[in-house]
């Protein structure tokens, strides 16, 4: 496979068009374009000949959207192929205030989560920095048609959650160059403070994480309240205990001043009655943090049950009346279905890959 030039910061592109015999000014007009969404060949403001040298060592464009399926509410989701032919999904949700993008950072995940498709044929690689930012410069550069009113800096995708596929910290040196770069100024320049990273608590790369500084909004998965419930669906519960979980946390908090999530996928005569709720108070009670509920997407190779509406919003209020700040996520895009690797995974299979 050849190199990503989406990997690069600005000061490394300069760096590679110095080496290649190139004046300095040429790095800005490459990344402008490749900032655009640009493949290599099709930025006009770099000769022919300059071009086709980059793409001798590096992707013209490493990811294509293969597939777009588009919700009645707006909610896009998409199937990026890469350049090896391996396939990741992302989504686009609309919002008054911008576009929030969901994206994938590895091809697959190895850790085994019961409700997630994503799993379900374990990892297969990790997605570099460049190709994580490339699913968002291509969906960015098809929509700033739709950002009226603004000129040509317009930017569709405002906010960035990594909630795809693939545990973002199980990547960690990719996914920071990501953060590092989409963060940066001159290039997609999205805030950290509109950045969502989930994880399903991998602690020591929790606290490496909180030392970057880097001011985002640290997402976990919890879907359980205790070690031995939650390792039934998660098996990266058996590694690490929430109460370590918790205390990572606090260290963020510490760290960047940001308040943390958690996310909690209700699942049928599993984790959501009321001594769960009451459980889960008592972890949370009064700690800087905010409970996202989610509902399960059934994922037809796992045999795990949907709490029912009112149910959720039963167990929504048990924990407001607790004290605990809780939303019930809102149900976007359900009729182009699936969460996390659903849409890979059903690709695969109709395509008999
Ligand atoms: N690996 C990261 C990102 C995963 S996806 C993590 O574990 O956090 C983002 C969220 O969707 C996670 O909370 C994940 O547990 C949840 N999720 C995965 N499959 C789901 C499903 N079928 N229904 C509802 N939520 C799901």
């Amino acid at each position: 496979m050849k190199k990503i030039i989406q990997d690069l910061s600005y000061a490394e592109l300069e760096t590679l068009i110095l080496s290649l015999g190139e004046k300095k000014f040429r790095a800005k007009q490459l990344y402008e374009g490749l900032m655009q969404g640009k493949a290599i060949s099709q930025i006009s403001s770099l000769s022919k000949a300059f071009k086709e040298r980059l793409c001798e060592e590096y992707e013209d464009l490493p990811v294509a959207i293969k597939e777009t399926y588009r919700s009645a509410d707006g909610t896009e989701k998409y199937l990026f192929e890469y350049a090896d032919g391996n396939l990741v999904e992302g989504v686009l949700m609309k919002y008054k205030y911008g576009f929030t993008q969901c994206v994938s950072t590895q091809v697959g995940c190895r850790m085994g989560c019961k409700f997630c498709a994503s799993t379900l044929n374990g990892l297969i690689r990790n997605l570099t920095a460049g190709e994580i930012l490339c699913q968002i410069l291509i969906v960015n550069a098809l929509h700033k048609k739709d950002v009226l009113g603004q000129g040509k800096e317009a930017r569709a995708v405002t906010n960035v959650v990594l909630m795809g596929s693939g545990e973002p910290l199980d990547n960690y040196d990719e996914v920071l160059r990501f953060l590092q770069n989409v963060t940066a100024d001159g290039g997609v320049c999205i805030s950290a403070r509109n950045i969502s990273l989930s994880t399903c608590g991998i602690v020591p790369k929790m606290y490496r994480l909180a030392d970057e500084g880097i001011p985002l909004n640290l997402t976990v998965s919890l879907h359980a309240t205790d070690d031995v419930s939650r390792a039934r669906t998660m098996p990266v519960a058996k590694a690490y205990k929430i109460e370590e979980i918790l205390k990572a946390c606090e260290y963020y908090f510490k760290k960047t001043g940001r308040r943390y999530y958690f996310e909690y996928t209700l699942i049928e005569g599993e984790n959501c009655d009321e001594t769960h709720a009451k459980a889960l108070i008592e972890l949370l009670k009064g700690k800087p943090c905010h409970v996202n509920l989610i509902r399960l997407n059934e994922v037809k190779e796992r045999d795990l049950k949907a709490l029912a509406d009112k149910d959720a919003y039963r167990f929504l209020g048990m924990l407001e009346k607790g004290g605990l700040s809780a939303t019930l996520r809102r149900q976007i895009g359900v009729d182009i279905g699936g969460a996390c690797g659903q849409l890979r995974a059903s690709y695969l299979e109709e395509n008999d890959k």
